[in-house]
């Protein structure tokens, strides 16, 4: 049964012009785009978006990366889409992400690593919901 997940192309890839290489990466996987909207997020939102990693260390850090210029949001679709989506984004370490991975391919580090993926069903769903209606979901 097909299920639902959020992605994020973060500032970094954005920047670098690879929204659309990264867009076919994830069509050729099978994901198809419920939905997309291309957003600066305001410090206030990418503090609640991340605020389960509120007290870690990088917190500040990933703030700034994430209002540091536009970002890329879509609802994606296909079976299993939450796991599926990790696999293909590979490691959080873009440098340990595994070969041929959108991280990998088009990451730099732990915290520019060019793609957010949901981690799991529940919180996707609250993701989805935290940047789009479920009218603007075709
Ligand atoms: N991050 C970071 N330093 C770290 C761990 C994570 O800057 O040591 C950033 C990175 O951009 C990562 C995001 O914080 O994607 C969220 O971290 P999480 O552990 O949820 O990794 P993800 O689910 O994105 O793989
Ligand atoms: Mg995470």
């Amino acid at each position: 049964m097909s299920q639902r997940t959020l992605t994020i192309l973060k500032p970094d890839s954005v920047a670098a012009g690879k929204a659309g290489a990264i867009l076919a990466h994830l069509e050729r996987e099978g994901f198809r785009i419920a939905g997309v909207k291309k957003i600066r997020l305001a410090p206030e939102q990418a503090r609640a978006f991340y605020a389960v990693h509120r007290e870690r260390s990088f917190f500040g850090g990933l703030v700034r990366f994430m209002t540091e210029g536009p970002v890329i949001v879509a609802a994606l679709e296909r079976a299993d889409a939450v796991p599926h989506l990790r696999t293909t984004m590979g490691a959080t370490d873009s440098q340990k992400a595994e070969a041929g991975t959108v991280r990998n391919l088009y990451g730099t580090d732990i915290e520019r690593n060019a793609i957010h993926g949901s981690d799991s069903p529940e919180n996707a769903a609250k993701e989805i919901a935290f940047f789009f209606a479920e009218a603007e979901l075709i």
